[in-house]
């Protein structure tokens, strides 16, 4: 029952024959099965089974709310009152957070059961799930479990999993919740996306996932890495599960000044009036013939159903990654600042003086990724760095949002690669650092977050070596709805296959 959509859940809770404790017993034995991916930090067993039971008690006394019973995974950065909150690192080792975060606190409201806290790299500061300081996550589609594939009306349509070579990375920063809920070990999943977070480890994972406009979602209680650049993003097996969980937790927050009014256009889209641009900027050296050869092979599916498609250009998108470069670490610097080992994280040896403690509180507490771009972003705000990086930095964002503007007076959403290739294997992955992977990889994913604009992503097809490649449409600020619409069309069309685990 753990590849079941929302929808068909729904259907067996109605009719009796599945409880939310049953439910979440399920999916309580399929974190045992997939121990090995290390998926969690923490696990919320007793938590989630309380709340299950609550949950039928509820079902049975009222109307059912949007999510109940259903098993969320959140990622290690959003807190979750009483919880282990880490980032993925020794630094929050220990901290246990007094709070929900808004879109925890949604979740649990609309019936949600969270099951736990999901691995990343540390301060989501990664695009594979490699850096965490509790070690990689794996992908669960080359992890070393076997496992059977379905199309969408059930049919098997073939059995893998096996390993040659090594296992592949899950993607990141937010891996943990995409191989959670790839694997059935979560209805839903919560991670961030501040240059591709959310919709890389989607991709390399098999799953759909929406990285809303800027300020749909509140990022109370997401720990920040890039505030301006930041948003909460949703991950499911269906985009209609993806539809649900996004109605649920956007609108505005009196918690997140930066959030707005949630009125986007829920019409509904007819493709024969669709123009799809595809962006010339956007191919990049070191993408697979096969991203290229799925992309197309969308874009035909769109043509044939009536859509126009068209090559268009977003000249600035080569700056988007060395943009993103500048001006994230300049805002990690001064997020980062507060981990002193005296207010806030893990405390230093050395106490022989405070600056002595500060030293060795953040040089034992932070991994060297996230160390250097403290270094970095210090460096670019030192006043007589200032206007060549940071102020250059802004100047160049906002000619990238002014690119994504100008392309809408041509083009009603854009179609575009995620990534560069299917999920690497580890052992290739980590022969480059964090941020040349980060800036490969990126590539299609950061001028969104830079312009603050809404993007999903579809998976489509398999490669040759069986694992997902997907698509990315990118829409006009607000536009999240349709999105979402134009995402159940192709879903419905591409039959991209599902995972079934043994126990099944
Ligand atoms: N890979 C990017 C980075 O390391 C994006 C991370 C993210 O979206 N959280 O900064």
């Amino acid at each position: 029952m753990l590849h079941l959509s929302l929808k068909e859940l729904n259907r067996q809770f109605r009719n009796g024959t599945l409880s939310s404790v049953t439910l979440l017993e399920s999916t309580l034995r399929r974190l045992d099965l997939i121990k090995d991916l290390n998926v969690f930090i923490s696990e919320c067993r007793d938590e989630a089974l309380e709340a299950a039971k609550i949950s039928d008690k509820y079902r049975t006394e009222s109307t059912p709310r949007p999510l109940e019973g259903l098993t969320v995974a959140v990622k290690d950065n959003f807190c979750v009152k009483g919880t282990r909150t880490t980032c993925a690192s020794l630094m929050l080792d220990n901290f246990v957070s007094p709070y929900n975060a808004t879109v925890v606190e949604k979740s649990i409201n609309a019936g949600g059961i969270i099951i736990g806290k999901t691995n990343l790299d540390e301060f989501a500061m990664g695009s594979g799930t490699t850096d965490s300081f509790y070690g990689p996550t794996r992908n669960i589609w080359r992890s070393g479990i076997k496992y059977r594939l379905q199309d969408v009306n059930g049919n098997d349509v073939g059995e893998t999993g096996g390993l040659d070579g090594t296992w592949a990375v899950a993607g990141g920063s937010s891996g943990g919740s995409a191989v959670a809920v790839a694997a059935g070990a979560a209805v839903v999943g919560l991670g961030s996306d501040t240059g591709g977070s959310v919709r890389i480890p989607a991709a390399w994972c098999g799953i759909t996932s929406i990285k809303p406009s800027y300020g749909l979602v509140s990022r109370h209680g997401l720990i920040p890495l890039v505030n301006s650049l930041d948003v909460p993003g949703l991950m499911a097996r269906t985009v209609q599960d993806l539809d649900t969980f996004f109605r649920v937790l956007c609108g505005r927050d009196i918690m997140d000044s930066t959030t707005v009014e949630f009125n986007c256009s829920d019409e509904e889209i007819n493709l024969n009036k669709v123009k799809f641009g595809v962006p010339r900027e956007y191919y990049c050296e070191g993408m697979t013939d096969e991203v290229l050869q799925s992309l197309s092979e969308v874009c035909d599916i769109l043509e044939y159903s009536g859509s126009r498609i068209v090559s268009t250009s977003l000249p600035h998108t080569s700056l988007a990654v060395p943009c993103y470069s500048v001006l994230n670490p300049c805002e990690v610097a001064s997020n980062m600042a507060r981990y002193d080992g005296l207010e806030f994280g893990l405390r230093g040896e050395d106490e022989s003086s405070t600056d002595a403690l500060y030293a060795s509180s953040r040089s034992s507490g932070f991994n060297e990724v996230v160390r250097g771009r403290i270094l970095a972003g210090n460096y670019f705000l030192l006043k007589k760095h200032y206007d060549e990086y940071f102020l250059q930095g802004l100047k160049i964002r906002r000619l990238i949002l002014n690119d994504f503007l100008n392309c809408w007076d041509e083009v009603d959403f854009l179609v575009t690669p995620v990534c560069l290739s299917d999920a690497p294997s580890y052992s290739d992955y980590i022969k480059e650092d964090n941020r040349t992977q980060t800036a490969k990889q990126d590539h299609c994913t950061q001028p969104v977050n830079l312009a603050g604009l809404p993007a999903v992503t579809v998976p489509v097809k398999l490669s040759s070596r069986s694992l997902p490649l997907s698509v990315q449409i990118i829409g006009p600020y607000g536009s999240d709805l349709k999105l979402l619409k134009l995402a159940k069309i192709l879903e419905e069309k591409v039959n991209f296959p599902k995972i079934i685990l043994e126990e099944e």
